[in-house]
């Protein structure tokens, strides 16, 4: 594993995130009131002049999806996943709603296909653990 992959853009706001995935947990916000889910951070839609994350908290949620949209990557945006390649980037739509954009690993990229059942991984690069996803296992 190179140490030159960048590392993840943590800041105020996603940083429970960032700190559940390094316990290898997958957490999204959810709404207190009524239990819509959201990523990344935002206001319940669902009620009116609500303040910023007024009833929103973060939970643990399933790790799981279907593939919403995916493309095929043979060329590194950066070149500490150069060997990576070729990987797959693609929007998983979350069983609780959201959709979340990530790299599908653990299969073939030909392999890969729409509406595919995926389950979240946890893997390791240049220090930092990040959220992927896989084929259901
Ligand atoms: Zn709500």
């Amino acid at each position: 594993m190179s140490s030159s992959y960048p590392k993840p853009a943590i800041d105020e706001d996603n940083k429970p995130f960032w700190d559940a995935v390094r316990n290898r947990k997958f957490v999204l916000m959810q709404c207190r009131k009524c239990g819509a889910w959201y990523w990344p951070a935002a206001y319940c839609r669902n009620h009116a002049n609500q303040p910023f994350y007024g009833s929103l908290e973060w939970r643990e949620a399933s790790g799981r999806g279907k593939v919403f949209a995916y493309n095929v990557h043979h060329r590194a945006f950066d070149p500490a996943f150069k060997t990576d390649l070729p990987y797959v980037y693609a929007l998983i739509e979350l069983e609780e709603g959201p959709m979340f954009g990530t790299n599908i690993v653990g299969c073939d990229p030909g392999d890969v296909s729409i509406g595919m059942d995926v389950e979240i991984r946890f893997i390791e690069r240049g220090g930092a653990l990040l959220p992927v996803f896989g084929p259901k296992g």
